[in-house]
């Protein structure tokens, strides 16, 4: 008897945050403490009224949604919760009252102290946490229920044994009750969360593309400008403008960014073919081995298989460029920087291994953002395109690192056959 009229009130605690969920997204009202306040305390009202009555004491629910209101609805919206309750149960009335309404009292006290510390907890560890909130009521009915049958000593042991069962059952229900309306309130916030995200996510899109646009407009003046620039340090014999180098520079900066922000912004695979990458890689540390040498970084390579591509070549080189730089640039003065390359199933493994800096947990969970760099000259864009790259070509990138001991970073390519 008990326990279905307990899963009736589950059903009852539940339905505010279904209703709520209905009118979250709505401001103002859908996040207001006063609205969700009301909806909650119609729920604990109706607890009380349907209570279960046995051994002059009524069992029911109504602590979850007070537990569940403080907690996600802040303290208003729980404050208003437990004067509903203190009045309802008031007016019910009973031998057991003052036990009842100290025990709304302890209830309703530790979420009241504990909220504004809940709502800054990870989805996941408030749900739990919910559930440990629910374990206090019921610690609090059991108090009620000896200090009662100290008290009024009128019941037998036997009832008072059906009282105790009634305290588990009572706890294993509230315990889930409030876990479960927990979860159903983490999926009405993460619900609205997402929409914001993508909503944010479209106009990052449409801000993308014009800055794209921008910067493609801005390179053809740049190119003008070193056009000229490079014709005056022709005809500058004299060397009247001593300058004019650093300037040429610079402008090959400006252009190396904006090329390399175009490209993220949307990579372009202009001649797909089919080439070896072992070939690639050898190409790529060709080039950057002066870089290595003056940076005292020795460059190992270990290709072991001879894999083949079907892409843009120019672009992958692009991306191994951009991972091998980094490996060099992070690496002191006798460390070692190994690019090795293997096959696993139909997927080519690439790992550029170094012995350098390493990165903290947070800034490996940072790189490949757009702009994210720790360098003074860094554009932090060498990685995202990279990753951009590798990811159009239907591969992906993972990111290892050790503070003080190095970084690893693995890709895998997608193979075709070699005929
Ligand atoms: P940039 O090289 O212009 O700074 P990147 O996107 O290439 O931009 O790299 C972003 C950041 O990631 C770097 O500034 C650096 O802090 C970090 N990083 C990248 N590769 C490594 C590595 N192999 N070891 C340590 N840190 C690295
Ligand atoms: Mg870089």
């Amino acid at each position: 008897m008990l326990t279905e009229k307990l899963l009736l009130h589950v059903l009852i605690v539940l339905a505010p945050i279904l209703l709520l969920s209905f009118f979250f997204e709505k401001r103002p009202i859908g996040q207001s403490p006063y609205f969700t306040g009301m909806l909650h305390s119609l729920s604990a009202i109706l607890c009380v009224v349907f209570a279960f009555y046995e051994g002059s004491l009524y069992w029911d629910l109504r602590y979850v949604p007070l537990v569940i209101a403080f907690l996600y609805g802040g303290r208003s919206a729980g404050g208003m919760v437990f004067g509903f309750i203190f009045v309802a149960r008031t007016v019910v009335g009973g031998d057991a009252l003052v036990f009842a309404l100290s025990g709304i009292v302890l209830a309703a006290a530790v979420p009241y102290f504990y909220c504004s510390k809940f709502i800054e907890l990870s989805p996941a560890k408030r749900v739990k946490n919910a559930m440990l909130m629910g374990v206090w009521p019921s610690f609090v009915q059991i108090m009620i229920l000896f200090s009662y049958t100290f008290y009024y000593d009128g019941e037998t042991n036997e009832e008072f044994a059906q009282s105790l069962s009634h305290v588990l059952i009572f706890g294993i229900i509230q315990v889930l009750a409030v876990g479960t309306a927990a979860k159903l309130y983490e999926l009405v916030i993460e619900r609205s969360l997402m929409k914001n995200e993508i909503e944010r996510a479209e106009k990052l899109n449409t801000l993308g593309e014009l800055a794209a646009s921008i910067a493609h407009e801005v390179r053809n003046p740049l190119t003008v400008v070193k056009g000229f620039l490079q014709l005056m340090q022709r005809d500058d014999k004299a060397d009247n403008h001593p300058y004019i180098p650093l300037v040429l520079s610079e402008l090959g900066r400006a252009e190396v960014i904006i090329s390399d922000y175009l490209n993220f912004a949307k990579p372009e695979f202009k001649k797909l073919e089919r080439f070896s990458i072992s070939q690639i890689l050898s190409d790529v540390m060709l080039l950057l081995n002066a870089l290595a040498v003056k940076q005292g970084v020795e460059l190992v390579s270990d290709l072991k298989s001879e894999p083949f591509l079907f892409t843009d070549r120019n672009q992958l080189k692009q991306a191994f460029v951009n991972i091998i730089k980094n490996a060099i640039e992070a690496t002191p003065s006798g460390g070692t920087v190994t690019v090795s390359l293997s096959v696993s199933g139909d997927q080519a493994v690439v790992t550029v291994a170094d012995t350098g800096k390493g990165m903290t947990e947070e800034q490996l969970s940072r790189i490949g953002t757009l702009f994210y760099t720790t360098k003074d000259k860094g554009t932090g864009l060498g990685t995202t395109v990279s990753v951009r790259i590798i990811e159009s070509m239907q591969g992906r990138v993972s990111f290892k690192s050790e503070l003080g001991k190095g970084t690893e970073v693995t890709l895998h390519l997608p193979t075709v056959q070699n005929d």
